[in-house]
């Protein structure tokens, strides 16, 4: 499990938010089988998310992060719920490249240059969807930036993710401040000034633990603990779902090229076998609902004009 703390810094004006996400990134690591640089840019996303999780209100909230860039690692996935389960996975897992010149992965060389959309279901509303550019591909700033537009929220963002010589994680975490209303400039400028001594936050985490870090940091500090966690929601009602999705045509096809279909779960790579009577029952589902729609038209609509 990891930990993450919340707390309020600068007379209050600031909300400061520390994670140690080490083993829902190693978990991400030995479901996925992640390259080190494939680790650092989902981890750090799955991070992100499990603070962005924290802050939501209600138990039925729910978001989904996409990072979309054209960089080696192709489409980064990860969603969160208010229970603060995170799950994510990344189009190559095996993306390698050469470090950087500082001696950091090159988590922007792996995202490359694209968007990022977030989509946040709260309540029975519509999801809310917010969609940026990029900015850099190294996460954290492309977090800062989303909430900054699409939030109007101020936000600083450290994120990190270290991998040791035998593939695992020894160290992953972050740090998140975000003024409050009326936060006075000089309580900003502190925040700036912290959090650029988390600009190595996975070493700090690696070395100390998030104990060590509260001791350096914020000894003193009231805080309230959660324990973000990865784990997947799937179940065999949402593969019906997705199954039902593609239509009954694509079903059949499948069905009669491969005697039965099988899903995996991207997130957690969990197998659903669906057998003939399995798809039949699904079929069944569909044309009753396709009766009941077709029963509810009223006469004279322009159904179908655009086809
Ligand atoms: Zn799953």
């Amino acid at each position: 499990m990891g930990i993450l703390r919340k707390t309020l810094l600068y007379d209050n004006g600031i909300s400061a938010s520390l994670l140690d996400t080490t083993d829902i990134v190693n978990e991400a690591i030995s479901l996925h089988g992640l390259s080190p640089l494939a680790a650092a840019g989902l981890g750090r996303t799955l991070t992100a998310c499990a603070f962005m999780a924290s802050c939501m209100k209600s138990r039925e909230d729910r978001l989904s992060v996409t990072i979309n860039g054209d960089g080696v690692g192709g489409r980064i996935v990860v969603a969160a719920d208010a229970e603060l389960h995170v799950r994510g996975c990344i189009d190559n897992p095996d993306a390698v490249l050469p470090l950087r010149e500082d001696g950091k992965l090159n988590v922007g060389g792996l995202v490359g240059k694209g968007t990022m959309t977030v989509v946040r279901s709260v309540g029975m509303k519509e999801p809310y969807v917010g969609k940026c550019r990029l900015k850099s591909g190294e996460i954290a700033e492309d977090f800062a930036a989303y909430y900054a537009i699409s939030e109007q929220q101020p936000t600083g963002m450290a994120l990190g993710v270290r991998i040791g010589k035998d593939g695992k994680c020894i160290g992953a975490g972050g740090l998140v401040l975000q003024p409050l209303p009326d936060c006075p400039e000089e309580s900003i400028s502190g925040a700036e000034a912290l959090l650029s001594q988390f600009s190595d936050v996975s070493g700090l985490i690696a070395r100390g633990g998030i104990e060590g870090v509260w001791r350096d940091f914020f000894a003193g500090n009231d805080y309230e603990e959660y324990r973000p966690e990865y784990r997947c929601n799937c179940s065999r009602e949402y593969i019906d779902g997705v199954l039902v999705a593609l239509g009954e045509k694509e079903l059949r096809e499948t069905l009669a090229q491969e005697g039965k279909i099988e899903v995996g779960c991207q997130f957690c790579n969990r197998k659903y076998v669906y057998g003939e009577e399995d798809v039949e029952r699904l079929i069944a589902g569909l044309s009753g609902e396709r009766n009941r729609a077709e029963e509810g038209r009223p006469e004279g609509t322009d159904n179908g004009r655009n086809e």
